[in-house]
């Protein structure tokens, strides 16, 4: 059975999550880390498998907009995860608080993907008994609009953010500085689409992205 995990946005919102249990260790396995300096996983994701994911999209515009952008992001987590993420041509229906097909994250573009909160683009993700299954993220088409004043590298990071939600990351309790970098988690990026500074994934989310590995071996089975 799937059950759902928060939806959370780049701003500021972060839905109500139904009531779920973080699986206990009974048989005494080491408890997974789900949280650390600067960075949290969504409860109650724990953990992804080994299984490669695959990227589709909600329609074919979406497909042509994002697919630049998501190679990118299919790379880095590639990397980061140990898992083999692609993006595909796959046509796969987003509806918010619906989970997709295993192991698929689907995209939407489109204009004030929710119009009581213009600005916002906004993501969420199904686990399976802590494990990261399957997701969706609704990317703002506004923030391509001239006069907006959205640079490119501000757009990728958008998409980096979200994407991040839908395996299992939220906004971490603290955001605290790199000290070799000087640079804040992507995650702490939720204030306004002004903060998304020019930055890939930070030292932060990449040790989230190794616990989400590491965690496989941590949870009790
Ligand atoms: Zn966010």
């Amino acid at each position: 059975m799937n059950r759902r995990y928060a939806a959370s946005t780049a701003f500021a919102l972060t839905l109500a999550a139904g009531a779920v249990l973080t699986p206990t260790d009974a048989r005494g396995a080491t408890r997974p880390i789900t949280s650390g300096h600067g960075w949290a996983l969504t409860k109650p994701v724990t953990h992804i498998d080994t299984k490669p994911w695959v990227i589709g999209f909600h329609d074919s515009r979406s497909r042509t907009k994002l697919t630049p952008y998501l190679k990118k992001t299919a790379a880095e987590l590639t990397t980061r995860l140990g898992v083999k993420v692609t993006v595909s041509s796959r046509i796969i229906p987003a509806r918010r608080y619906t989970c997709g097909p295993t192991h698929t994250i689907t995209f939407r573009y489109m204009s004030k993907p929710n119009p009581a909160r213009p600005n916002e683009s906004f993501a969420g993700g199904c686990n399976v008994r802590g494990r990261a299954d399957s997701g969706y993220a609704f990317i703002n088409s506004d923030y391509w609009a001239k006069g907006r004043r959205i640079s490119e590298a501000q757009r990728m990071n958008l998409i980096w953010h979200e994407t991040a939600h839908t395996i299992g990351l939220k906004h971490p309790a603290t955001c605290p500085r790199d000290k070799k970098t000087g640079r804040k988690p992507l995650m702490c990026d939720v204030n306004s689409y002004r903060s998304l500074s020019s930055r890939r994934y930070t030292a932060f989310e990449v040790k989230a992205f190794a616990n989400l590995r590491a965690n496989r071996a941590r949870v009790a089975r």
